[in-house]
C-alpha cells in the first residue's frame, strides 16, 4: 500500500477548501474534494484537475458518503458560509451541518480517519462576552434567521464530541472567525467583498446599519496554517482561529475604498430582512491558538485586502 496520506475535504470546492486543497497538496497528500456545487465553484479547483494526486467527487453529503480505499483525513468544510447564503437556503444550511456531519463522522469512523470540523465563531452568536472565548456558550437565537447556520454548526460540535466520547474518533474542532482572500465569491453577500466589488466598479458601497458593528478579518493564508497546526495537535476540545484586530464595517468599508482608489459613495441602509440578529461585536480570543498550536496571525490586514483586491480585478474584468 502507498504510503501517501489521503484527504478528503468536503465542500473542498469552495473558497477555504480550495485553499486547504492547495496546501494538502504542496504538503504530499492525496486530496480528494467533495462538493455539490450549492455554493463551491469548479473555478476553485480547476487547476487542480490535472495533478496526479487530486480528484474531484461530485455528491451531496447530506446523503451517504461511498469512499473506497484508504481516507486518514477528512477535512469537513461543506456548508454555506455566508448570512446572503443561509437565509437563501435555510433548509440545505441544516442538512449540511447535521445529516452531512453525521455522514461524514460515519465514514471517519469506518475508515479510523481524523475528522477536523469547521466550526464558526458563529456558535458565540451576538457575542455578550467580549473578547469571545472558546469556554464562552454564546448567545444564539435558535429560531431566528441566522439560527439555521448557528445552531446546525453547535449540533455538529455537539455531534463531532459525541463521536469522539463514544467511538473513540479522532475528531479537531476549529472556529473560524471572518476570513478573507482570493477565490472569495464575488457575490456571496458578504461585506467585505461586497465593497471590493462595489468599489472596483465604482458603485455605491452598501453599508447595513451605522457601521458600528465590529469584526475581526484574517487572511486565508493564516487560516490555513492555523488548520494544518489543529489538525496535527493532540487538541480535541474547540481552538478560535481568527485575527484578533477589531474594526468597525464602517472603517472596513472606507479602507477598501481608499484602496481602490474610484470614487464610490459610502451609503448606509438599514439591516435587509434576516438580519434582525447581526453580531454587533466579534473578536477572537486567540490565546489557545498561542499557547497550544503556537499560532499567530501573520498578514497584515492592508496587505491581505491589496492581494484580495488584485484577484477580485482580475475576476471583475473577466
Ligand atoms: N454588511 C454590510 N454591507 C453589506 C454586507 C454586509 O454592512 O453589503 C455588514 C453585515 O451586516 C455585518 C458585517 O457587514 O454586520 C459583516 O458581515 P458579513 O456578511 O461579512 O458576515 P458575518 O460577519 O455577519 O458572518
Amino acid at each position: 500500500m502507498s504510503d501517501i496520506p489521503v484527504t478528503l475535504i468536503t465542500g473542498g470546492a469552495g473558497f477555504l477548501g480550495s485553499h486547504l486543497s492547495d496546501r494538502f497538496l504542496a504538503e504530499g497528500h492525496k486530496v480528494v474534494v467533495m462538493d455539490n456545487f450549492l455554493t463551491g465553484s469548479r473555478e476553485n479547483i480547476e487547476q487542480l484537475l490535472d495533478h496526479p494526486r487530486f480528484e474531484l467527487i461530485e455528491h451531496d453529503i447530506t446523503r451517504y458518503i461511498d469512499f473506497p480505499g484508504r481516507l486518514d483525513y477528512i477535512l469537513h468544510f461543506a456548508s454555506p458560509a455566508s448570512p446572503a447564503d443561509y437565509l437563501q437556503m435555510p433548509i440545505q444550511t441544516l442538512k449540511v451541518s447535521s445529516l452531512g456531519t453525521h455522514n461524514a463522522l460515519g465514514l471517519a469512523l469506518a475508515k479510523g480517519a481524523r475528522l477536523l470540523l469547521s466550526s464558526t465563531s458563529e456558535v458565540y452568536g451576538d457575542p455578550l462576552e467580549h473578547p469571545q472565548k472558546e469556554s464562552y456558550w454564546g448567545n444564539v437565537n435558535p429560531i431566528g434567521y441566522r439560527g439555521v447556520y448557528d445552531e446546525a454548526k453547535r449540533f455538529a460540535e455537539a455531534m463531532v464530541m459525541a463521536y469522539h466520547r463514544t467511538h473513540g474518533v479522532e475528531t479537531r474542532i476549529v472556529r473560524i472567525f471572518n476570513t478573507y482572500g482570493p477565490r472569495m465569491r464575488l457575490d456571496d453577500g458578504r461585506g467585505l467583498p461586497n465593497f471590493m466589488r462595489q468599489g472596483i466598479l465604482g458603485e455605491d458601497i452598501t453599508i447595513y446599519g451605522d457601521g458600528s458593528q465590529t469584526r475581526s478579518f484574517q487572511f486565508v493564508s493564516d487560516l490555513v496554517d492555523g488548520l494544518w497546526l489543529l489538525l496535527m495537535s493532540d487538541e480535541v476540545m474547540p481552538v478560535n482561529i481568527g485575527n484578533p484586530v477589531e474594526i468597525s464595517i464602517k472603517h472596513l468599508a472606507e479602507e477598501i475604498l481608499q484602496l481602490t482608489g474610484n470614487k464610490s459613495t459610502i451609503t448606509y441602509q438599514p439591516l435587509p430582512a434576516g438580519f434582525e440578529d447581526d453580531p454587533k461585536i466579534r473578536q477572537p480570543d486567540t490565546t489557545r491558538a498561542r499557547t497550544l498550536l503556537g499560532w499567530e496571525p501573520r498578514v497584515d490586514r492592508l496587505d491581505g485586502l491589496r492581494a484580495t483586491l488584485d484577484d477580485f480585478r482580475v475576476r471583475l474584468e473577466q
